[in-house]
């Protein structure tokens, strides 16, 4: 779950020194916001590689420092703030020489301010990312869109990006400007893209786009790349979908291909058809009920997520109560509760009907508070259960590994397996949000 609340700390000197060798070039990657500005990072991570740099994860170590940015909420961009104000310093003190800003920000009006208040020696946005080859001393890249910039290959999972920016224009959303319109990608070029990483050890892609089930190219449909990919690829995911694009089709590819995760993130926004007019999502509530069902059917064991927006400006009682109960119908197995943040430039944050805070907050809390009794309670059915689990991420000091099972629940599971690796365990407890496995059984 969600919230916008929290400002995270500042990970500053907590890592030891890394051992880089002397003389070496040193630049530290952040990274705020989506999967898609993970990706974007991975593509800056390539580029900086190339042109000799050692990564390195603290500020104080790097030569060159490049904020990866999200602009969708305001507590996104504070957090910046927050990590300009500490580079400003170690500038000062000569421990930092350069510092980029890329990403959501950097497409935004807002980085011209923080420019004149914060030391920033390149402004970046989604759409010129390429332009950093020649800051770090590559020779420069033909404009390109964003896709064909190299990504990393070779690690045991990967993003693949198949559309970039967005087609929709929902009420708040500050995407369609900082990402601009919806280009999607050829389907031979995601192919290829998707064996060669199969091909370097690759086991688990992620299809990735802002609505990604829009995805359309010479008369194909996202169902048609989903199907071909989850031919090439072991294990395969896909995020972001809209509800509009969502097809039956799809759904029911989920349910009936063996190398797709069962897990469907739909975000729905909100359960009052009258809110999802003012936010123009382009889908009445009883039509997303529909698509659960279909999803449901086809993959009862599966897992489902949402994004919700609580407070958007004219939002009453009445249409939270609507969301309550679709929330309540729908049984996800969690969800991304955001308080509604004004963005400049977007239509709702000049629309009347301001939510009090303290409102908000409360229709914050009784969102989350039935959406973790319903996947607590799903959750418990796994008890029991035997499951095949990809290790996403290896075990830390305790030993415990977090997985995922086919049905695309995240689980902590006691082993040293190494991640892309997969185990077979029982399910002995679960919470709302993870589900705790026993010992691995090694006898298969
Ligand atoms: N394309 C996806 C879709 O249509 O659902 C979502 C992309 S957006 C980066 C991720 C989520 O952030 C949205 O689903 C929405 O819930 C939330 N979000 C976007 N703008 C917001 C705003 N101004 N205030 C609060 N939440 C917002
Ligand atoms: Fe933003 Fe709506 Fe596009 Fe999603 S579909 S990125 S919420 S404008």
């Amino acid at each position: 779950m969600s919230s916008t609340t929290k400002t995270a700390p500042i990970p500053l000197s907590r890592k030891p020194r890394e051992a880089v060798e002397p003389g070496a070039k040193t630049a530290c990657i952040r990274t705020f916001g989506c999967q898609m500005n993970v990706h974007d990072s991975d593509r800056i991570r390539r580029m900086i590689q190339d042109a000799g740099y050692a990564e390195v994860q603290r500020y104080e170590d790097a030569d060159l420092v490049i904020l990866n940015t999200c602009y969708v909420r305001e507590n996104a961009v504070d957090r910046v703030r927050g990590h300009l104000g500490e580079l400003n310093r170690l500038r000062r003190e000569g421990r930092v020489k350069r510092v980029a800003l890329t990403g959501c920000i950097g497409a935004a009006e807002e980085s011209a301010a923080l420019r004149q208040t914060y030391d920033i020696d390149l402004v970046l946005g989604t759409h010129n990312t390429y332009e950093l080859a020649e800051f770090v001393g590559l020779p420069t890249m033909r404009e390109t869109y964003t896709p064909e910039l190299p990504g990393t290959e070779g690690g045991h999972s990967a993003f693949v990006t198949i559309m970039t920016g967005c087609n929709y224009q929902c009420s708040y959303c500050i995407v369609p400007t900082v990402r601009g319109r919806m280009i999607c990608r050829p389907m031979e070029s995601v192919i290829g893209e998707v064996e060669n990483l199969v091909a370097g050890g690759t086991g688990y892609v992620t299809l990735l786009g802002q609505t990604v089930d829009a995805w359309r190219h010479e008369g194909k449909r996202f169902c048609d790349l989903l199907e071909a990919v989850s031919e090439s690829a072991p294990r395969v995911w896909f995020t972001t979908s809209h509800p509009s694009n969502m097809e039956d089709r799809t759904l029911r590819a989920i349910g009936e291909r063996d190398s797709i995760v069962k897990r469907l993130h739909l975000p729905v926004q909100s359960g009052s058809d009258r809110m999802l007019k003012v936010m123009h999502r382009g889908y009445k509530a009883e039509r997303y009920r529909r698509k659960i069902e279909v999803f449901r059917e086809a993959a009862p064991d599966g897992t489902l997520s949402t994004d919700i927006i609580v407070g958007h400006p004219g939002e009453t009682e009445e249409d939270h109560e609507q969301t309550l109960r679709l929330v309540e119908d729908c049984a996800f197995d969690s969800a991304y509760i955001f308080k509604f943040s004004p963005r400049q430039g977007t239509e709702a944050a000049s629309l009347p009907g301001t939510v009090p805070d303290s409102i908000v907050q409360r229709r914050f809390l009784e969102v989350l508070r039935q959406v973790e009794q319903n996947a607590f309670s799903r959750n418990q059915r796994k008890i029991g259960n035997e499951e095949e689990i990809y290790i996403r991420h290896g075990s830390t000091e305790d030993g415990k590994a977090i997985g995922e099972t086919w049905s695309g629940h995240a689980v902590h599971v006691h082993t040293d397996a190494a991640p892309g690796d997969y185990v077979r365990a029982r399910i002995e407890s679960a919470g709302p949000h993870v589900l705790y496995a026993g010992e691995v059984d090694t006898s298969a």
